[in-house]
């Protein structure tokens, strides 16, 4: 099954497609984890991401477009996927159909901007391994550490509250059009996103198994 995760910064789409790899058996495929595995190993591409993600601007369709194609192509992939974060603009999306791969639910989780402020201010993710975690709809087992990896949970830059007001236009302005886009395609699977992350996982089931 390959799946899209759609929806604003800190709708819970990363949480929802850590669970949804979970349930499938299949990969998670961030294009935000990685470009900041890149720039933690300071490749080129990554350096040249940073300033756009510090501003909580998109990093260059090119970019994302080349590093998707390649990922997409490695052998976990063929027993399906899910993208989180990916595509987030209309020719990322003409791209991704081009590369034929045959995307079957498009999960666009609706959160208001308000609650997405909100939410945001509480989120932590683990420096080594990109796991998300809230320090109330989330937590980790030890206060600070990551249940897989032991890393210390940080507070993403582009979480700060000023940037996240510039991810949502950014949101509003370039992504949420996909929804359109998708559900032209008869593909697009709405669901509200709960606060609890067990209710929204049921709802996503529910909506694609029935
Ligand atoms: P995320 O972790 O998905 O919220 O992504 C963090 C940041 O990485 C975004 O604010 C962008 O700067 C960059 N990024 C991730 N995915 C994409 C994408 N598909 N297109 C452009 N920029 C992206």
């Amino acid at each position: 099954m390959n799946i899209i995760m759609l929806g604003a910064p800190g709708a819970g789409k990363g949480t929802q497609a850590a669970v949804l790899s979970e349930h499938f058996g299949i990969p998670t495929i961030s294009t935000g984890n990685m470009i900041r595995e890149a720039l933690k190993n300071g490749t080129e591409m990554g350096l040249k991401a940073k300033s756009y993600m510090d501003e909580g601007k998109l990093v260059p369709d090119e970019v994302v477009i080349g590093i998707v194609k390649e990922r997409l192509a490695e052998d976990d992939c063929k027993k399906g996927f899910i993208l989180d974060g990916f595509p987030r603009t209309i020719p990322q999306a003409e791209a991704l159909d081009k590369m034929e791969v045959d995307i079957q639910y498009v999960i666009n989780l609706d959160v208001s901007d308000e609650r997405i402020i909100k939410r945001m201010s509480g989120r932590r993710v683990c420096e080594n391994c990109g796991r998300p975690y809230h320090l109330v709809n989330l937590k980790p087992k030890k206060d600070g550490v990551c249940d897989d990896c032991g890393g210390t949970l940080v507070q993403r830059k582009d979480d700060h509250p000023d940037t996240v007001l510039a991810r949502l236009d950014v949101y509003h302005k370039e992504t949420e059009p996909l929804a359109a886009y998708y559900k032209k395609q008869g593909k697009l699977v709405d669901v509200v996103g709960q606060d609890d992350v067990d209710e929204t996982t049921d709802l996503i089931l529910k909506a694609i198994e029935a």
